[in-house]
C-alpha cells in the first residue's frame, strides 16, 4: 500500500488541492452505505455525500446490478444519430417530476457541463431569435462549476481569480439575505427594465460553495417573477439541490414561480456516475425548433446520455421515488433540526441553518466567514481522526449525509461536532 500511495504522490494531481502541501491521505478500497473502508482498516461516515452526489448509500445494490445489466447490454453509442432506451427511460423519469412545462432533456457529463450548456441555450435562444439580448445577471457568492461559462456566472474571487480577464462578463445583484430583500428585488428590477438582460441563473434557496448560504423562496419567486415579466430566461442551476437535498425534488418545488431552463447533475445518478442534465421548456424550443442549420445547437460530448450512467440514473429515480426515502429526507431534517435548536447561542455558533438533508454551522472565528478561514484547518482533521468526513467551507461546518444514514450515525456525527463546539469555545 505504501507504494500505491507514493505513485500517487508521484503521478496524481487532486482538485482543490495545493500541489504543494504534502498530506497522508486516505486511500479508499471499498465503501458500503455511508461508510468509506481505508487501507490501514479504518470505517469512515461520509457525511458529506462524497461531494454532495451520494443519495442512497455506497455501493447501493439496485444501482450496482442497474449499471452492471446495463454493462452487459450496451456500455456506449454514439448520442448524435442514435437513441437508446435508458437515456429515453430516463428523459421521462425526470419529466415527471419536473415542473410541468419542462419538456425537453439535454445530457451532458458533469454538473459545470450542466450549467454551461444552459448558458449557451439562454444565449443562442436569443441569438436565433434575432434579438439583441446579451447581459447575464448572477448572484453575488454564486458558483456554478469550474468551465468558463460557468466560472464567469460566478463570484469573482479566489476560485476565478487566475482567469479573470478570460470571464465574459456576468452582473451581480446582492445576495438577498432576511435584512435587504427588497433592495435586491429593486437592484434587480432597474436592470433588466434596460431590456438588455438576456439570463438570470441562480443557485436556488441555498448557495453550496459559498458557504450552505440559504435564501427564502419568496425573493426568489419575486425575482423570477420580475423576470418572467421583462422577458428574461431563468436558469436554476439545480446541481446540488436537485434530487430531495432541499427536502422536495427540486429546490424549486418551494416556488411559486418556475424557471425556464434547469441544470441537474451530482445526485442524479445516486453518486455512481458522472451525469450532466439540463431540462428546458417549451418556449425556449420553440427557438430552436427549425430544420435551419444556423439554428441547431452545437453542443455535445462524446459520453453524452452514457447508458450505464443513465441507468443508474433510473434505479436511483426508483429509489428516490419510493415513499420510504421521502420519510428519511424527512427524518433527517427532523433531526437536523432539533440538533440546530440545541446548538443555537453556542458561544462557538455564528448561526445554524438547516434546509431538508442540509445542515450548515456557521462558526463564530476572529476572521470573517469565506472558504479561506483558517479554523478549516482544524475541523477538517478533527473529524477525520475520528472518522467523520466533514468537509468544511472555511469556518462553515456542514452535514449532507446520505439518506440512508442511520439515527444512530448521525447522531455520533451530532456528538462529534459538540464535542468540537466545545473545544473550540476553549480556545
Ligand atoms: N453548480 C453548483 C450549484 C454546484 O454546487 C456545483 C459543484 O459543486 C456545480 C455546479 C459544478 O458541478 P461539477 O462539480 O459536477 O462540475
Amino acid at each position: 500500500m505504501d507504494d500505491l500511495i507514493a505513485l500517487d504522490r508521484k503521478n496524481i494531481w487532486h482538485p482543490f488541492s495545493p500541489l504543494g502541501v504534502t498530506q497522508d491521505i486516505p486511500t479508499i478500497i471499498s465503501a458500503k452505505g455511508v461508510h468509506l473502508y481505508t487501507a490501514d482498516g479504518r470505517k469512515i461516515i461520509d457525511a458529506v455525500s462524497s461531494w454532495w452526489v451520494n443519495l442512497h448509500g455506497h455501493c447501493n445494490p439496485v444501482i450496482a446490478k442497474a449499471i452492471a445489466d446495463q454493462a452487459h447490454t450496451l456500455e456506449h453509442v454514439i448520442f448524435a444519430g442514435f437513441t437508446h432506451e435508458p437515456a429515453i427511460r430516463l428523459s421521462d423519469n425526470l419529466l415527471s417530476i419536473l415542473p410541468s412545462d419542462q419538456q425537453k432533456i439535454f445530457f451532458s457529463d458533469n454538473g459545470s457541463t450542466a450549467v454551461e450548456v444552459a448558458l449557451k441555450m439562454a444565449i443562442q435562444y436569443w441569438h436565433n431569435r434575432g434579438v439583441k439580448k446579451t447581459k447575464i445577471i448572477a448572484l453575488n457568492g454564486a458558483y456554478h462549476g469550474d468551465t468558463f461559462g460557468s466560472m464567469s456566472v460566478a463570484e469573482r474571487g479566489l476560485f476565478t481569480q487566475p482567469f479573470f480577464p478570460y470571464l465574459f462578463d456576468a452582473t451581480f445583484i446582492e445576495f438577498p439575505d432576511a435584512d435587504n430583500e427588497k433592495e435586491v428585488v429593486a437592484q434587480f428590477e432597474k436592470l433588466i427594465r434596460l431590456g438588455d438582460v438576456a439570463a438570470f441563473i441562480f443557485e436556488p434557496l441555498v448557495q453550496a460553495a459559498s458557504g450552505m448560504r440559504m435564501y427564502s423562496p419568496d425573493v426568489l419567486d419575486a425575482l423570477i417573477s420580475l423576470a418572467n415579466k421583462h422577458d428574461v430566461i431563468c436558469i436554476a442551476d439545480e446541481v446540488f439541490t436537485g434530487f430531495g437535498r432541499t427536502g422536495r425534488n427540486f429546490a424549486i418545488d418551494h416556488l411559486k414561480n418556475k424557471p425556464d431552463i434547469i441544470a441537474l447533475s451530482k445526485g442524479i445518478t445516486g453518486g455512481f456516475m458522472p451525469l450532466g442534465v439540463t431540462a428546458c421548456s417549451q418556449k425556449i424550443i420553440d427557438a430552436f425548433d427549425s430544420s435551419a442549420v444556423e439554428k441547431t445547437f452545437f453542443h455535445g460530448h462524446s459520453y453524452t446520455a452514457n447508458p450505464l450512467a443513465c441507468a443508474a440514473a433510473n434505479a436511483s429515480f426508483q429509489l428516490l421515488t419510493e415513499a420510504e426515502c421521502y420519510e428519511k429526507i424527512r427524518s433527517i431534517e427532523r433531526m437536523h433540526l432539533t440538533f440546530a435548536e440545541s446548538i443555537t447561542g453556542h458561544r462557538s455558533v455564528e448561526a445554524v441553518r438547516v434546509l431538508g438533508t442540509i445542515l450548515a454551522i456557521e462558526l463564530k472565528t476572529a476572521e470573517e466567514t469565506s472558504y479561506t478561514n483558517p479554523a478549516r484547518k482544524r475541523i477538517y482533521p478533527f473529524f477525520l481522526e475520528r472518522n467523520i468526513l466533514l468537509r468544511p467551507l472555511g469556518n462553515v461546518i456542514y452535514v449532507l449525509p446520505p439518506y440512508v444514514i442511520s439515527d444512530e450515525e448521525l447522531q455520533l456525527v451530532y456528538t462529534t461536532i459538540r464535542e468540537f463546539l466545545h473545544l473550540a469555545q476553549n480556545t
